[in-house]
């Protein structure tokens, strides 16, 4: 079997850290800049930043109707930002309903936490293939999930809302799982799906 590319989407952002954890697990990876990095790679991350700086340069470069179709046929997983440019509604603090991938049957508010100074470090209980583990996670003015549809699995709540959720090929968190030293997650994303 060839090897695996795994992208990152590297327009703005955290992508570094991931890079380092996908290859800590011995992955070759590719920061996806262009339609043609997007076209080498096998799955893509699309890491945490600013949601509305991220789409506004995927929009200026061309790549946001490629990266849509990239979505439905490859697995993606999104972290905080990436989560909300995957969800299918994304409502912004001021109730604007702002443009996304659609990709996975849920809605986020975005900042919902409040503030850059309301990010906060907490145990999660994560729910993987009939295990669960309890991993330090990190949310840096992070969204919320308020509805998820019925073919997506929770995988992980806090405060009783879903903030590690699947729904087929699709990963996504409101927390940043790069951000700490236990990679199950990430490992989870590129072995099993
Ligand atoms: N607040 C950012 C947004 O709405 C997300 C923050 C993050 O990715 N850590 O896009």
């Amino acid at each position: 079997m060839q090897k695996q590319i795994i992208g990152i989407l590297g327009i703005q952002g955290g992508f570094s850290k991931h890079q380092q954890m996908v290859q800590n697990l011995g992955f070759t990876t590719l920061i996806v800049k262009t339609l043609a990095d997007l076209n080498k790679v096998d799955k893509l991350i699309l890491p945490g930043g600013e949601s509305t700086t991220i789409r506004l340069l995927l929009k200026k470069h061309g790549l946001w109707d490629e990266l849509k179709k990239f979505c439905q046929t490859k697995p993606v997983f999104g972290t905080c930002a990436g989560s909300i440019l995957l969800a299918k509604n994304i409502v912004s603090n001021d109730s604007t309903i702002e443009d996304s991938l659609e990709n996975i049957d849920i809605t986020v508010t975005r900042n919902s936490y409040g503030r850059q100074i309301e990010s906060f470090v907490t145990m999660l209980d994560i729910n993987l293939n009939g295990s669960v583990h309890h991993i330090s996670s990190t949310f840096i003015r992070a969204p919320q999930i308020t509805q998820v549809g019925p073919n997506v699995e929770v995988l992980a709540t806090y405060n009783n809302l879903p903030v590690l959720v699947q729904e087929g090929s699709t990963l996504a968190a409101t927390f940043h799982p790069e951000l700490t030293y236990d990679n199950t997650i990430c490992n989870y994303f590129l072995n099993t799906m």
